[in-house]
């Protein structure tokens, strides 16, 4: 046997399991053909997704939502959303962050009269991020 017939380097064979197990584990979990092979260009991020809905006992649909967000659930948890450590007892904003600075008459726009819609003969709130706390705009 010529000596380039050697067996696949092993990061090859293992990325090539990686995949197969995606692969099993996808169609086991339901998820549809297409979107398998579109998941299996990233196997191990794949396979974690599949692992982590499966962990989480919900359908194939948390999975195919967290790769499509670019999740990789076997690097830990993905923090969402507004720092959820920073100070939120501002006396300013009461922690929402956001402050009403002014407020508008809604506009009748033409489209609107076209459909038949009602501006709201509510005053429109203007937000603008705290002063305190909020981003520095
Ligand atoms: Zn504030």
């Amino acid at each position: 046997m010529p000596e380039y017939e050697a067996a696949a380097p092993p990061e090859l064979s293992s990325d090539a399991e990686t995949e197969q197990r995606f692969r099993d584990r996808a169609q086991a979990f339901g998820i549809e053909q297409r979107t398998i092979e579109r998941m299996a260009l990233s196997p191990s991020r794949a396979l974690a997704c599949v692992e982590e809905a499966r962990r989480r006992g919900t359908g194939p649909g948390l999975a195919v939502h967290m790769f499509d967000a670019g999740d990789d659930p076997s690097q830990g948890r993905k923090v969402r959303g507004p720092n959820l450590y920073a100070e939120s007892s501002c006396m300013e904003c009461g922690g929402d962050r956001f402050v009403v600075v002014d407020t508008r008459a809604p506009v009748q726009s033409a489209w609107m009269t076209e459909h038949k819609i009602t501006a709201s003969a509510d005053e429109i709130e203007v937000y603008a991020p705290c002063p305190a706390c909020g981003a520095e705009v």
